[in-house]
């Protein structure tokens, strides 16, 4: 049975148990040689290529941002509205902390790039109020002892709280917690802001942008992606990149293999405004996880046996029953809060919980980024940059760099490889 079983750290994805002080030391490499790659300007290094993004949610529209700003001409398809999905029925989390470590150095250069992304130009309302994970009993709390040792490695910053320091700095938690590691750069932002803000800018830049406007397939000449077919007819490319969220499975045949993400409800409830709650960080533990708003309300969000596979998008009172309860026995100071509202969104799942993230293996041209299992907001600057990376090893025949290839190597879409044949115009 896995730690995320045995124990109710909600964002506890990392088994410190299973962790090796080797794969926590090559976090921290990983994630500098990552920063000094990131730091390379891009302007121009795409200029004349048309590339087609599918999908509007924040994977798509992150990626056509960075190709944008890369010089390619882009143009995106959207079935329903932009952000309408996941992306924009989030809790906004920007998190490295809890992450599996494999996934830190990712985690962190996306951090950084939300960062520098609400410096030049995109509002996304980002801050890093930190993330304390909240252990209710001596079991827990050795889990997180264990974490800090391999986070620090990863060279993470995070500070462990007492007990009483938990009490003062996280007003109203459970005076009978056995202590909080504390992430202290983990971050936030504001969905529909950031998709708002992301869409203004790719207008400004002439990128194309067809909503309610769902591509239907794949058009391939000669082995090579060659463009899309929608209702508006046939659009021509030189590189097609499927960002289709839960729906990527619909395009295995084209891509040659098994697209295997599943949809998954997932639930989120908001309080009214409760005064006194200005430095609150992101909260987790006791299987619920919780932010502020910056109007003061707290959001309270986590999943469960009863969340079905399936694009149900409708608020059930078992969860939000199951909620309300585990958030009050976390922080019995916020119990009784008036709930003023609920929703639910599709949240993407792969078989190995990591994403989807490189060439289709039957077609050149053809890219896939998708299936960030419940962790797409805050991956997609970094998904977003890279996908510049990708497209260029493919198109220049320029290898992806060491770096990039040290942290996204593991996600090649083709790792289900149930072939199933290929697709024609
Ligand atoms: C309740 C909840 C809380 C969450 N909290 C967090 C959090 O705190 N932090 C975090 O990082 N992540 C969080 N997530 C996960 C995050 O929202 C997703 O990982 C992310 O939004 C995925 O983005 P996406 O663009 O890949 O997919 P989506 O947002 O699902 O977008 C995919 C888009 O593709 C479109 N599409 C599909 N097929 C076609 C087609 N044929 N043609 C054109 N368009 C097509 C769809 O209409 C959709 O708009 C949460 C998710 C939920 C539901």
């Amino acid at each position: 049975m896995s730690v995320v079983l045995e124990n109710r750290l909600t964002m506890l994805s990392m088994d410190p148990l299973a962790t090796t002080e080797e794969e926590s030391a090559r976090a921290a490499s990983d994630y500098a040689n990552l920063t000094a790659h990131l730091a390379a300007d891009t302007a121009g290094t795409m200029a004349g290529q048309r590339v087609v993004v599918v999908g509007g949610g924040v994977i798509g529209l992150m990626t056509a941002l960075y190709l944008t700003r890369a010089g390619a001409q882009v143009e995106l398809f959207e079935a329903q509205s932009l952000g309408a999905a996941a992306s924009g029925r989030n809790a906004g989390g920007i998190y490295a902390f809890g992450r599996a470590i494999d996934e830190v150095a990712l985690a962190r250069a996306s951090m950084d790039l939300w960062e520098d992304l609400s410096t030049r130009g995109i509002d996304s309302h980002f801050q890093r109020p930190g993330h304390a994970m909240i252990a209710l009993n001596d079991h827990e709390r050795s889990l997180l002892d264990l974490a800090e040792r391999h986070y620090a490695l990863a060279g993470l910053p995070t500070r462990m709280l007492s007990p009483e320091e938990a009490v003062a700095m996280l007003p109203g938690v459970n005076p009978d917690n056995a202590g909080a590691l504390m992430g202290t750069t983990d971050g936030q932002g504001y969905p529909f802001t950031a998709v708002t803000s992301i869409i203004a800018e790719l207008r400004a830049a002439d990128a194309i942008i067809h909503d309610h406007c769902p591509v239907q397939s794949v058009i391939e000449r000669g082995g090579h992606a060659r463009g899309v077919r929608s209702e508006r007819g046939v659009t021509e490319a030189d590189h097609v990149i499927l960002c289709a969220g839960p729906w990527l499975a619909g395009f295995s045949e084209s891509a040659g293999c098994n697209l295997a993400v599943r949809p998954r409800r997932s639930q989120l409830m908001v309080t009214e405004r409760i005064a006194g709650l200005e430095n609150f960080p992101f909260v987790s533990g006791n299987r619920v996880y919780a932010r502020r708003t910056h109007a003061g309300n707290i959001m309270v969000g986590g999943g469960g046996p009863w969340e079905q596979d399936g694009y149900n998008v409708t608020s059930s009172y078992e969860a939000l029953s199951f909620l309300g309860k585990h958030m009050s026995e976390l922080f019995p100071g916020l119990a009784g809060a008036p709930i003023i509202r609920a929703f639910a969104g599709t949240v993407e799942l792969t078989a190995d919980h990591l994403p989807l993230f490189g060439p289709a293996p039957a077609m050149a041209g053809l890219w896939i980024s998708a299936g960030y299992n419940g962790h797409g907001f805050g991956l997609c600057a970094a998904m977003g940059r890279l996908t510049v990376d990708l497209i260029r090893s493919g198109s220049d025949s320029v290898p992806l760099p060491a770096a990039v290839n040290a942290v996204v190597g593991e996600f090649g879409p083709d790792r289900f490889n149930v072939k199933q044949g290929n697709s024609h115009e």
